[in-house]
């Protein structure tokens, strides 16, 4: 068996090579390589460059050949942020918000984030994993090789070690990495409401037994807290990633989506890898990100889905020198898309962010906040041969066409995983 690929003919060779994640005056630079070639190794990438040096070396000559005729090739995508593993969608509260109803409105009814709880508490590990992997290849169709993914949607020990493992599980299984996060503190779940102190008394089931769970058996890599209105205050998110940093998972945030907590200060007070959403943040907000290494995920689908017209202030988060990153923030009730180029048309057309950029934060930043920049997020040698391969003459075309999948080829550590 030929272990070797040389795939030659890229019109553009998107690189992002550099050191780490980008900021400032290096985050539009994409190391672009006109008429480029990637050759893989077992699995990495053995040389990038120019068709006409890389297929001259020895090991290129015995390489099974690959020409992609003039598409785009960059690195495959990184969403660092979805909600994988729930029973079913929520298009019953999508009419209603078409409707008029606030998505506040319909959770205090027993519909948003509580809807999904009851329905996975109900489904089957395999009715999840069914699901789940079909998702997968979705994602996979469109450029994306790895994903974080949350759980959420048990808010019991049962259910929330059920999704976990299933992270694991999937991880194995199929070819889309997943990075596993620990979100018991998405809402108070219904049985813990009605009385007073029953916050408090989940709070001290999640640092105090669930954490512990999680951690022991490897089930996550971070811990993170829906901190908003209607969730948990600034206070509680501070101590359940507390407690997940006493067991060795890294805070990651959801912050100043809804409301304005002051999330954000406390991501960048516990070197939280990325604060997440940021639609409310204020100016002060905006320079502790900046002189920070938190990545400021933005995640317009959600606004676009719920017809919100305030998107988060992407260029002055750039502007000011933060590391930004774009995800999709799958999930049934607020952003039900696997498409990272639709993402990217949102960031440009909506957050004014320029092609370059989106690319930049869909790919080294967004690996970078998931701790694996040195391995993914970029072509270097080296590096996983994690690409996708689009349809196009020009990557800004990648944002530019939308509700259209241009992607034409996903390879996964030299694998193919989605050929159009
Ligand atoms: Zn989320």
């Amino acid at each position: 068996m030929n272990d070797s690929l040389l795939i030659t003919g890229a019109s553009q060779l998107l690189t992002l090579r550099g050191r780490g994640p980008r900021r400032g005056n290096s985050f539009s630079q994409l190391g672009i390589v006109n008429d480029g070639a990637v050759l893989v190794r077992d699995g990495l990438i053995a040389a990038v460059g120019p068709t006409a040096k890389v297929e001259k070396l020895a090991a290129a000559r015995k390489a099974e050949k690959l020409d992609v005729a003039g598409r785009i090739v960059l690195p495959g995508f990184v969403d660092s942020h979805t909600h994988l593993i729930h029973a079913a969608s929520r298009a019953e509260e999508y009419e209603l918000k078409i409707q008029g109803a606030s998505y506040e409105e319909i959770a205090s009814k027993g519909g948003g984030i509580l809807n999904s709880v009851k329905k996975l508490r109900a489904a089957t590990s395999s009715q999840l994993k069914r699901r789940a992997r079909a998702t997968l290849e979705i994602f996979a169709a469109h450029g994306t090789t790895t994903i974080e993914a949350k759980s959420g949607y048990g808010l019991d020990v049962a259910s929330e070690l059920k999704i976990l493992s299933l992270h694991k599980e999937l991880s194995a299984a199929q070819p889309i990495e997943i990075v596993s996060t620990f979100l018991g503190a998405h809402v108070v779940p219904l049985e813990f409401r009605g009385k007073s102190n029953g916050p408090d008394e989940y709070i001290k089931l999640l640092t105090d037994w669930l954490i512990p769970e999680v951690s022991t058996n490897g089930l996550a890599e971070y811990c993170d807290v829906f901190c908003d209105r209607g969730a948990f205050s600034r206070a509680q998110s501070k101590q359940v990633l507390a407690a997940g940093l006493r067991h060795k998972l890294r805070p990651r945030l959801h912050a100043e989506q809804l409301s304005r907590t002051g999330a954000t200060q406390l991501a960048v007070e516990l070197g939280a890898a990325s604060c997440d959403h940021l639609e409310q943040v204020n100016a002060a907000d905006i320079r502790a990100l900046a002189k920070s290494d938190t990545v400021a995920a933005l995640l317009p689908g959600c606004d676009f889905h719920l017809g919100l017209k305030e998107y988060a202030p992407a260029r002055k988060l750039i502007d000011a020198g933060a590391i930004v990153a774009l995800a999709t923030d799958y999930n049934p009730g607020t952003s039900p898309t696997m498409s990272m180029p639709m993402i990217l048309s949102l960031a440009c057309t909506q957050l004014r962010m320029t092609p370059a950029e989106a690319i930049t934060a869909a790919t080294i930043n967004a690996a970078y906040s998931l701790g694996r920049h040195k391995r993914i997020g970029s072509l270097e040698v080296s590096k996983q041969a994690d690409l996708a391969v689009f349809e196009v003459e020009d990557y800004r075309e990648i944002p530019y066409y939308f509700g259209v999948n241009t992607c034409w080829l996903t390879l996964k550590g030299g694998h193919v995983i989605y050929a159009a």
